[in-house]
């Protein structure tokens, strides 16, 4: 089986740059559906407290039969837990729920900037680190600002920010920023979350080109930006289909061709909440 590539974080430890996200699957559909990926190839899987699905993940891992040191597993703090102890009980109770002894990363989900406890929250992930809870540390939906005010209060550079990225939306400069700090880029809503993005004829021509499918053109687009992606899918076959994108490789005219749909400049492209000013704690 081919295995999806490695990044390296600043810390020195690894993540697969591809993996597998679990955002709106139930806790019952995560087990089954996450057993699926493992079986499709997939090593990493992404989920979070507010997905509602970690013991769901948990038992898959157990029914998996996979080892800990052949998995990759990130879970994500959630808004209403930031703050220093709170972010250290939060964490214990996502490690109960997943059922595993070290996370291989944790993240800050949200910056949350009008709450303003993302430093001491920060703080404790640092703490975690230290203690030999979580192997890597990082942050989810943080700006240029929040990232910097991080870094300089603590001295610590967070292993990854992830946010929304996808054609669309491509976050030229935040990847710019994230990389000149050595935070590598994650891209949650990679596939844009399906519909416009896959049909669109620019990626149905690449598809055409490569015998690929327009989720897999999207995906082999972001591996070759270098971001760590997470698509989502719950049907079987797309999820195989997801992980032989690894089999793909577009060359410099398809990514200038995709490259090219970003609609940032026209104040579009964007699904989800915006960082900067999203409060939903
Ligand atoms: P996505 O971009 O991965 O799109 C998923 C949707 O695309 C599916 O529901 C399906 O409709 C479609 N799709 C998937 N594979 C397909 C295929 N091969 N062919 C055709 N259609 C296909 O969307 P997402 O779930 O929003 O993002 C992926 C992951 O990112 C999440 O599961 C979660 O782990 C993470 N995420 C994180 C945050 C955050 O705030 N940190 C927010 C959103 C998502």
């Amino acid at each position: 089986m081919t295995f999806s590539p490695e990044l390296t974080f600043n810390d020195g430890n690894t993540i697969p740059q591809l993996g597998y996200g679990v955002w709106q699957v139930e806790d019952d559909v995560a087990e089954k559906v996450v057993v699926q990926a493992f079986e499709a190839g997939f090593r990493h899987i992404d989920t979070a407290k507010i997905y509602g699905n970690e013991a769901g993940v948990g038992r898959a891992i157990q029914r998996s039969g996979l080892t800990a040191d052949e998995i990759f597993i990130t879970t994500k703090l959630w808004n209403a837990d930031q703050g220093y102890e709170s972010t250290l009980e939060a964490f214990e109770a996502s490690m109960e729920r997943l059922g595993i002894e070290t996370l291989d990363l944790y993240l800050i989900h949200w910056q949350q900037p009008k709450q303003d406890k993302y430093v001491d929250t920060w703080k404790a992930l640092i703490e975690l680190q230290k203690r030999g809870r979580v192997r890597s540390i990082g942050v989810s939906n943080f700006t240029t600002e929040g990232l910097q005010r991080i870094i300089d209060e603590t001295g610590v550079v967070p292993a990854i920010n992830q946010v929304e990225l996808h054609p669309f939306f491509n976050q030229a400069e935040l990847r710019a920023f994230n990389a000149s700090k050595g935070i590598l880029t994650q891209a949650w809503s990679p596939l844009g979350q399906g519909g416009e993005l896959l049909e669109h004829a620019t990626i149905a021509d690449i598809a055409a080109k490569h015998n690929a499918s327009p989720a897999q053109v999207v995906i082999a687009w972001h591996l070759a930006l270098g971001n760590v992606v997470i698509p989502k899918s719950v049907t079987e076959s797309r999820i195989r289909e997801n992980y032989a994108a690894l089999e793909v490789t577009l060359d410099g005219s398809d990514i200038e061709a995709i490259d090219g749909l970003d609609r940032t400049a026209e104040g579009a492209g964007r699904i989800g909440p915006d960082p900067a000013v999203s409060d939903f704690a």
